[in-house]
C-alpha cells in the first residue's frame, strides 16, 4: 500500500504517519527528515538544501524528486510507504507518476492556519530520530527526553513563528493545487484534525482502510 499524508506544516502529518507505520507495518519516508539528517551531516546534499529550509521555502524541485527515488527504491518500501511531506508540488506529483509510483490513497491532515501557529510553536522534535512531540497535546514521558531514543528534544529553527508564516503562504500557494491534483484522480480523503492526536488517529486509520 502506497499513501500520500498531505497537509499544511504541523497539521500533524508526522503523527499520523507514525501512527499508520505500526499499525499497518509500512515504513514512513520524510523527506523533511531526510533533509535535516543531511543538513546535520553536512553533505552536499544538506549544504544545497539548508538555506531553502531555514528560510521556510521548499528546496528545488529536482533535489528532492532525486533523494526521494532513492529512498524509496531501498529494500524497507518493496511492499509500500507513507510518503510524508512528498509530494509538495505538482511537478513532484507528476515525477511520482512518471516513475511508475501507484498511489492507493492521499490523506489530507485539516488543520485551519489560526491552529498551526499554537501547534508549532510547542513543537519539538528528537533531534536525534526525528520523532515529534508536543509541548502540550503530546508529551515525551521524560521531559524533554525522546520516548523512542532517549536523543533530547529540541524546537525546530524553521519552527519560529515568522517563518511559519512563510510556510503556510508556500503551502497555499505551492502544495494545495494537489489537493485538486488527486481529488480528480479520486484518491484524495481529508481528515479534519482534531484535538486529541488519538482521535485523529481513528479518524486516518478509517480513511486507510477506506471507511472514512
Ligand atoms: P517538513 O519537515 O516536511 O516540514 O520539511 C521541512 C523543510 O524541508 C520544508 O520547509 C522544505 O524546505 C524542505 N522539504 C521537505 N520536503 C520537501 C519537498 N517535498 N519539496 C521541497 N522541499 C521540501
Amino acid at each position: 500500500m502506497n499513501l500520500i499524508l498531505l497537509g499544511a506544516p504541523g497539521a500533524g502529518k508526522g503523527t499520523q504517519a507514525e501512527m499508520i507505520c505500526k499499525e499497518f507495518d509500512i515504513p514512513t519516508v520524510s523527506t523533511g527528515n531526510i533533509l535535516r539528517e543531511a543538513v546535520k551531516k553536512g553533505t552536499e546534499l544538506g549544504l544545497k538544501a539548508k538555506s531553502c529550509m531555514d528560510s521556510g521555502n521548499l528546496v528545488p524541485d529536482e533535489v528532492v524528486i532525486e533523494l526521494l527515488k532513492q529512498r524509496i527504491s531501498e529494500d524497507d518500501c518493496k511492499n509500500g510507504f507513507i510518503l510524508d511531506g512528498f509530494p509538495r508540488t505538482v511537478p513532484q506529483a507528476e515525477a511520482l507518476d512518471k516513475m511508475g509510483v501507484r498511489i492507493d490513497k492521499v490523506i489530507e491532515i485539516y488543520v485551519p492556519d489560526e491552529k498551526i501557529m499554537g501547534r508549532l510553536s510547542g513543537r519539538r522534535v528528537c533531534e536525534d530520530c526525528g520523532a515529534s512531540y508536543h509541548t502540550e497535546y503530546k508529551k515525551p514521558d521524560v521531559c524533554g527526553i525522546c520516548n523512542l531514543c532517549g536523543g533530547k528534544l529540541v524546537q525546530r529553527k524553521d519552527d519560529d513563528p515568522k517563518i511559519v508564516k512563510d510556510r503556510l503562504t508556500v503551502f497555499h500557494e505551492q502544495t494545495e493545487p494537489l489537493k485538486d491534483y488527486y481529488s480528480s484522480k479520486g484518491k484524495l480523503v481529508v481528515v479534519e484534525g482534531q484535538e486529541e492526536v488519538k482521535d485523529t488517529t481513528a479518524l486516518t486509520f478509517k480513511a486507510v482502510r477506506g471507511n472514512l
